[in-house]
């Protein structure tokens, strides 16, 4: 799929700006990578008047190893609904401990918005090139150079000029490495396969997710519903990925499906970033997983994406419209405004590893889950601030994870 919308260097904002010549095309942005977090970047860019190229070295429509899961928050965040692509909308969340003690939680508003890369990923890109965006798949990055004021991508043998540049390339990109940006404290590892309706029973998923905690190390094992099947998934640390396979067929087993039965089993990288990595420098940023955004407790990344992405847009018409010089500034607010998410992300990933019945037994309380689930909805962006009869189990939480070595500490807020 080719999408090219009419851009005219004339109607850029550098190009308002300086007078530059309509001949000489020089994008205000160039995206390399069109996942969630790169589309939605250049859909916003385009809506304030950027001429943007977005590149992807994938033919779309393509798929990517994902389960599918747009958390409430990461819905509210898109700036267009997505549900001509939903195809299930859960809202009971069944929280398992090693596939035995079940629990289930929901307050009955929709949790997460269950669709398919595939279908995702090619209607975001679609929503950007509508927008104005010029849209080139199958085209593959293979250098960046910065000179402080602008950038140059290169793209078979071609060098394209830009006055700022977004890597949204996901972990297997080259933005980050070329631009010497991000860093990963960890790199997770996950497995995913689909069984169609006909082999599993559609009404005992239909609205519900499935989860169940300390059965992959560093990690969780889950199912989703989707229009015509379920899909399967576990995902862990970076050692379990020789084991993920047996982890995927003990899912299936005690979940009623067979692991030869599933279709289309991939595995994927999941980057957790490092509290210190540099996300901006000069004309150049990293957006989504690209800058090791994934969420270290729930594996999601799409959200952070999202909201990585809107944080870009803002840095980069800075730059355009004059107000900076540099990109430079968007590595720091992002991190300000994920930390606390982070910090609580690590702690609750570390005390469910390491002591995992006490921490289920706290995490899966009414109270608790209140908290978990306006997280989700996007409804509280940081745990302290929560009051009343759950925050001692919070705290409880918290005495755990710092007993299991505190791993997020680094991105404790201050105060
Ligand atoms: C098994 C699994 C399950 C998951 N489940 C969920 C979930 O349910 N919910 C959730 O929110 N998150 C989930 N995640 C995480 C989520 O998939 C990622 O965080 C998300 O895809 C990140 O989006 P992105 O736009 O940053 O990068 P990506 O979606 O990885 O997109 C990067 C794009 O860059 C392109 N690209 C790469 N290199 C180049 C190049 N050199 N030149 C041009 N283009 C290039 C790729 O083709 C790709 O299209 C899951 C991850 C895994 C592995």
């Amino acid at each position: 799929m080719t999408v090219t919308a009419a851009v005219t260097a004339g109607a850029s904002v550098t190009a308002a700006r300086t007078g530059q010549d309509a001949r000489v095309k020089r994008y205000d942005c160039v995206v390399v990578g069109a996942g969630p977090a790169g589309s939605t970047t250049a859909y916003r860019l385009a809506r304030e008047g950027a001429s943007v190229l977005l590149l992807d070295r994938a033919r779309f429509p393509r798929d990517k190893p994902c389960g599918g899961g747009v958390t409430g928050r990461a819905a509210r965040l898109l700036p267009f609904s997505i549900d001509p692509v939903v195809e299930e909308v859960v809202t009971i969340a069944e929280l398992g401990l090693g596939y035995d003690k079940r629990v289930e939680r929901g307050s009955g508003k929709p949790l997460v918005y269950m669709t398919q890369r595939k279908r995702l990923d090619a209607y975001l890109v679609e929503q950007a090139a509508a927008a104005g965006v010029e849209f080139r798949d199958g085209t593959k990055v293979s250098g960046i150079e910065t000179n402080g004021k602008s950038a140059k991508v290169r793209v078979n043998g071609d060098s394209i000029a830009a006055r700022t540049v977004v890597g949204a390339d996901g972990i297997n990109g080259v933005s980050a490495r070329v631009l010497e940006l991000g860093g990963n404290q960890a790199v997770g590892v996950a497995l995913e396969g689909n069984l169609p309706y006909g082999r599993i029973d559609r009404e005992r998923f239909r609205g519900r997710l499935l989860i169940d905690f300390a059965t992959v190390p560093g990690g969780y094992a889950w199912v989703f519903p989707k229009g015509d099947h379920v899909n399967f998934g576990v995902g862990g640390s970076t050692e379990e990925g020789p084991r993920l396979r047996e982890h995927l067929r003990r899912l299936c087993e005690r979940h009623g499906a067979e692991l030869d039965d599933l279709g289309e089993i991939r595995g994927f990288r999941l980057p957790m970033r490092l509290a210190s990595s540099c996300l901006s420098r000069g004309p150049a940023l990293l957006v989504g997983d690209a800058a090791g955004l994934v969420d270290p407790a729930s594996g999601d990344g799409m959200y952070e994406g999202i909201l990585s992405g809107s944080h870009a847009t803002g840095a980069v018409l800075d730059v355009l419209e004059g107000r900076e010089e540099t990109l430079d500034p968007y590595g720091p607010r992002l991190t300000r405004q994920l930390a606390p998410l982070l910090w609580a992300s690590w702690s609750i990933k570390a005390a469910l590893d390491r002591f995992p019945r006490t921490s289920f037994a706290l995490a899966q309380t009414q109270l608790v889950w209140n908290v978990v689930e306006r997280i989700l909805q996007g409804d509280l962006a940081d745990v302290r601030l929560t009051r009343g009869p759950a925050r001692p189990l919070l705290k409880a939480l918290a005495l755990l994870a710092r007993a299991a070595g505190d791993p997020g500490r680094a991105f404790r807020p201050a105060g």
